[in-house]
């Protein structure tokens, strides 16, 4: 009764910001939940999303 060991987190788009809700998987590899990311980079760069951070774009 052993299913793939994966957790729901909130993931950020390190390229354009985008936040979504990704798994992260057993290899510790990070996907997006759905398809329906907003997000339209060539290559998705998710960043595990914690929930205690805050983001930081403004400089
Ligand atoms: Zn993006």
């Amino acid at each position: 009764m052993t299913h793939e060991e994966r957790e729901k987190t909130a993931a950020v788009c390190e390229t354009c910001g985008a936040i979504c809700v990704a798994w992260i998987l057993s290899d510790e590899s990070v996907v997006p939940v759905s398809t329906t990311v907003k997000c339209e980079c060539d290559e998705t760069v998710l960043r595990v999303f914690e929930g205690t951070e805050t983001l930081a774009n403004e400089e």
